[in-house]
């Protein structure tokens, strides 16, 4: 398939429904960066920036980063040149007011949404292990195959308190009640896509590749 002209994509689902891993796909398809407003929170505070002093002290006092420095911080990144070709948002628009407001200016091709339901998606996550000392990621499937030792560092593999049932829960229940709202707001427009993210990854990707 030819891919022409700019894609400019608003990807949206809850863990479990292979999100980072389609953005990373779709990254590398469509040779545009995947830009997640976390990590761009994380790069300021990093660099140590005004604006990144900022941030921080939202954080620290426990505060929702404002919009406007969302805002102007994902402008500032869609313009970067690696960006022109278009690129991948993950984590943005939070909010119908942000969502509202980006409509002035973020002009998305389309807006993919992953659904899976909660049971899938908790059955996905609990299924995760990663190890203690590196960043080696696996399943129970595999620890159940070849035990408990990492086979990069030799380290511990175990189950990380984040992906217990209860706090997979906890999330879901935070991405219904924050999301959904964001979702309605797209379903009006001829942007938005949705998909079944409980299929397999390939499936998946190609379905949303067919439609790019
Ligand atoms: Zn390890």
């Amino acid at each position: 398939m030819m891919i022409e002209g700019q894609h400019r994509l608003i990807l949206i689902g809850p863990q479990g429904s292979g999100k980072g891993t389609q953005a990373e796909l779709l990254s590398v398809y469509l040779q545009v960066p995947t830009i997640s407003t976390g990590q761009l929170c994380r790069s300021e505070i990093a660099h140590g920036t005004e604006l990144g002093k900022q941030i921080e002290n939202f954080v620290k006092n426990g505060e929702l980063v404002p919009d406007e420095i969302i805002t102007a911080m994902l402008k500032k990144r869609i313009s970067d040149y690696d960006a022109q070709d278009g690129f991948i948002i993950d984590g943005f628009p939070r909010t119908v007011a942000q969502a509202e407001e980006a409509q002035s200016w973020l002009h998305p091709t389309k807006v993919i949404v992953l659904e899976i339901n909660d049971r899938v998606a908790v059955q996905r996550m609990t299924s995760r292990r990663a190890c203690t000392q590196c960043r080696f990621k696996t399943t129970a499937e595999y620890v159940a195959k070849h035990g408990d030792e990492c086979p990069r560092c030799f380290g511990k593999i175990i189950q990380r308190q984040d992906d217990l049932p209860e706090a997979i829960q906890k999330r879901l229940d935070m991405y219904h009640l924050v999301t959904q709202p964001v979702i309605e707001f797209y379903k009006k427009t001829d942007e938005m896509e949705r998909f079944n993210g409980a299929l397999s990854i390939p499936l998946v990707f190609m379905e949303i590749a067919h439609v790019l």
